[in-house]
Order: structure tokens, then C-alpha cells, then sequence
């Protein structure tokens, strides 16, 4: 530990929640260098979908490194990129009767960001872009600007300008339409906000606390700002590639959004990878435009190809709708059982607990992993305790996790009675 602790800038995170070193890792399960086993609710953040090394995808890669297949080729033609795109648009895109021209950034959530919000300003020709309160969008300037966190805004050191803030679904309460307020501003000239190039939204507001987007909202978000000429960019980062049960997050709405950025789970294996989809008119770029040295990382573009394959039959969908619920289920019966307080969100398998005592869930985060259970906490003051499993979790562990949770609860709890 003592490596990290001298060397590791003070930026890092997550281990000083998760303080173990890793080793290895298969499914589920973690590993650390004390053979401690953990399970794994975390999923790097929705990266790890379908497990760590998940079998199928870690023959492809071997496969292709044993024969020399190409690794890095910047954006230049490869047979993995073609087979990618290929298979994308046959399992993905075609079924679902989309068109999108592909554009590959660098490999992170916030390139694909960044692209997108830099495409919608060149097309439409407009400055401003809007974001929504508590989105998270990535740690470059650009989506720190469409980032609602106070925080995490103040660490880019310059005035983050050309975007404001609109009120999210259920923000002034679940009686509220926000965007009434959005549409009104709009229209309206002496509201001082100008028509954007883009609206950038998150279905489910993953980092912001599970904070689910009502599909009446989100179709009412499309007609407006169809309405008005702005491109609309779902952020798909964190809860698309079947997170909430279909593919794309915003298909249970039936919209179509001008733009969809993917990364996070999309190489299936934690291989980075990001992916700008475009409506074929938008494509104005001109070669080269915008570039980077890691764009489409031959690797990637392979394990990707074979995540694929758990989408083309739609037995995974069914399943990822069927444990979202069972994890529901257990989450209300929890708070039933002890008479805890708190609100239960989310789409599929993200999922969330707000408890009214904003203190809980680091408490339970922290018990769960004293428990051997790796579960983070969202929203701006870590007031919500998320639980992201690998879709393809055992129903086996989903139930030895959630009864970790319970466990970690009732202690916490006692503890405070005791203290108290
Ligand atoms: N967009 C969303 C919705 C995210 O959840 C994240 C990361 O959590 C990002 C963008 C940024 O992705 P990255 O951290 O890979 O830059």
C-alpha cells in the first residue's frame, strides 16, 4: 500500500474506499494480494457488464494477439474496426431500424463528450449548449461545463462558459414538468437564455444519484428541441450497452436522439473505448477535424464484436429486466423490514437507495466492503447507495450481495443506536 500512498497522486479515489490491492478477478469476483475474495456490485463504474475477464471475449483477444493482430492504427481502415461496425449495425442498429454514421474519439466517456458537443456547435453554427442539474458528463473542460457537481466544476480552475444549467426531471419536485420552465425560456426573448446548439441528457442520471428520467419527459425533451433545431445528445456512457435492459437507454421512450455517445461497458471487457453515433446529416466534420492518437483501439474494436453477441437474441434484456426487479424487490423488503426511511430509483440493473439520513450510505458502502461486497455511493454528497452488478451476475451472488447489504445495514445501524 505503502507504493501508492508515496508515489499515487493525492487525486486518487476510489482506493481510499476500496483500500485492498488487486489481483485478479473472474466474473463477479475480485481478488485481492491477501487471497481476500470480493464481490463485485461496483463494476468499474458500468464498465464490467458482463464480468471480469468474461471468457468468450478474452479467447477473442488472445486469439488475435497469438496471430499479430493489429493493435494500434489510429483511425486507419482494420479488419476488427470493419467487423465492428459491421456487426454493430446488424445487431444493434439495424433491428432497430437506426441509422448512425460512426465517428470513434479517444477512448474515454469524456472524448466521445467532447466530440459531441464540439460537432453540435459546428453544425448548428450556436455556442451555448445545455446540460441539466446533476449530470455528470467526464472531467474535460466541455463536459465539465454540462457537469452539475459544484465540486468537480471548481477543479477546472477557469470559468466553465458557453453552457447552462435546466432543471431535471423531478428536480422541483414530482409534481413539476422542468421542462415547462426549459420550453418557456426558450421562447421567450427576454429570458436571457439563448437557443443552444445542443441539449446533452442522461436517462438515468448514473453519478447523480440514480435519478431516473420520466419517458414522458424525455419525449417531450425530443419535440422540443426538434421544435427549436437543437441537436439532442443522449449520454449512454454509463447506462446504455443494456444497463437498463434494452440496448440504448432511451428505447423504452421510443425517441431518437440526433447524437449517442457509448463508452464505459461497450468493449465488454475494460478495454477503453468510446463511440460518437451521428445522424448521417450531422456528419459535417471535415477529415481530420477532430482527432486523437487512440481512436478505435484495435483490441477493443475485438472483445466489443463479441459483447455483441449477448444482444442478438434479447435473452439478456429479459434478464437484465428480471434481476432489476428481483433487486427492487429486496431493496424495498430491506427498508420494510428495519423501518428504514428512503426512496428506492432506477431502470434495470442500476439501481439505487436514497435514505432520508444522508450519512447511511457511506456507512453501508463501508460495512459492505469490511463484508467482502464493493459498492459505491452516488449523488453529489454520496447520499445514495448504488448497486451495479455485471449483468451477467449469478442469481447466486446477486442474492449473497444483497444479503451483504442487509447485514452491512442492521450493523450500521446498531451501531448508531449504540452510540447514540
Ligand atoms: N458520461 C457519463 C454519463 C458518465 O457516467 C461518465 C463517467 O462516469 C462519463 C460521461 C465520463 O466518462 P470517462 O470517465 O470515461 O471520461
Amino acid at each position: 500500500m505503502n507504493t501508492f500512498e508515496q508515489y499515487e497522486s493525492e487525486v486518487r479515489g476510489y482506493c481510499r474506499n476500496f483500500p485492498a490491492v488487486f489481483a485478479s478477478a473472474k466474473g463477479s469476483w475480485m481478488v485481492d494480494t491477501d487471497n481476500r475474495r470480493y464481490l463485485d456490485f461496483f463494476s468499474g463504474a458500468g464498465v464490467l457488464s458482463y464480468g471480469h475477464n468474461p471468457e468468450p471475449m478474452k479467447q477473442a483477444l488472445i486469439g488475435y494477439l497469438l496471430r499479430d493482430g493489429i493493435t494500434h492504427t489510429l483511425d486507419m481502415y482494420s479488419v476488427a474496426k470493419q467487423k465492428f461496425i459491421e456487426r454493430f449495425n446488424e445487431v444493434i442498429l439495424a433491428p432497430r431500424g437506426l441509422q448512425y454514421k460512426f465517428q470513434f474519439p479517444g477512448p474515454t466517456g469524456t472524448n466521445a463528450v467532447e466530440a459531441a458537443l464540439k460537432l453540435a456547435r459546428k453544425v448548428t453554427g450556436r455556442s451555448q449548449v445545455v446540460g441539466f442539474t446533476n449530470a455528470f458528463h467526464g472531467m474535460t473542460l466541455g463536459s465539465l461545463s454540462v457537469t452539475g457537481n459544484g465540486f468537480k466544476r471548481a477543479g477546472a480552475g477557469i470559468p466553465l462558459g458557453n453552457a447552462s444549467s435546466m432543471p431535471f426531471d423531478g428536480y422541483l419536485g414530482q409534481d413539476v414538468d422542468t421542462l415547462d420552465y426549459f420550453e418557456s425560456m426558450l421562447v421567450d426573448n427576454g429570458s436571457g437564455l439563448e437557443v443552444p446548439a445542443a441539449v446533452i441528457v442522461e436517462t438515468v442520471q448514473a453519478e447523480g444519484g440514480v435519478v431516473v428520467a420520466n419517458a414522458d419527459w424525455l419525449r417531450r425533451l425530443r419535440k422540443i428541441t426538434e421544435d427549436h433545431g437543437i441537436v439532442l445528445i443522449v449520454d449512454d456512457i454509463q447506462v446504455g450497452c443494456g444497463r437498463t435492459g434494452q440496448f440504448f437507454s432511451f428505447e423504452e421512450s421510443g425517441i431518437v436522439p440526433d447524437i449517442i455517445t457509448l463508452s464505459k461497458a461497450l468493449s465488454g471487457y475494460g478495454i477503453p473505448m468510446a463511440l460518437v453515433l451521428i445522424r448521417p446529416s450531422l456528419d459535417q466534420w471535415v477529415p481530420g477535424e477532430h482527432n486523437g492518437t487512440f481512436r478505435g483501439h484495435c483490441p477493443g474494436f475485438v472483445t466489443a464484436t463479441v459483447a455483441l453477441d449477448y444482444w442478438a437474441d434479447g435473452k439478456l434484456e429479459i434478464e437484465v429486466l428480471k434481476k432489476g426487479r428481483q433487486i427492487q424487490a429486496r431493496l424495498r423488503e430491506m427498508l420494510e423490514t428495519h423501518g428504514i426511511e428512503g426512496r428506492i430509483r432506477g431502470r434495470g440493473m442500476i439501481q439505487g437507495v436514497e435514505f432520508t439520513d444522508p450519512l447511511l450510505a457511506e456507512q453501508v458502502s463501508k460495512a459492505c466492503f469490511a463484508r467482502g461486497l464493493i459498492i459505491e455511493t452516488a449523488g453529489i454528497d454520496g447520499t445514495v447507495l448504488k448497486l451495479l452488478p455485471a449483468l451477467t451476475i449469478s442469481v447466486e451472488d446477486l442474492v449473497h450481495g444483497l444479503s451483504i447489504i442487509e447485514d452491512s445495514l442492521v450493523a450500521v445501524l446498531s451501531d448508531t443506536a449504540q452510540r447514540a
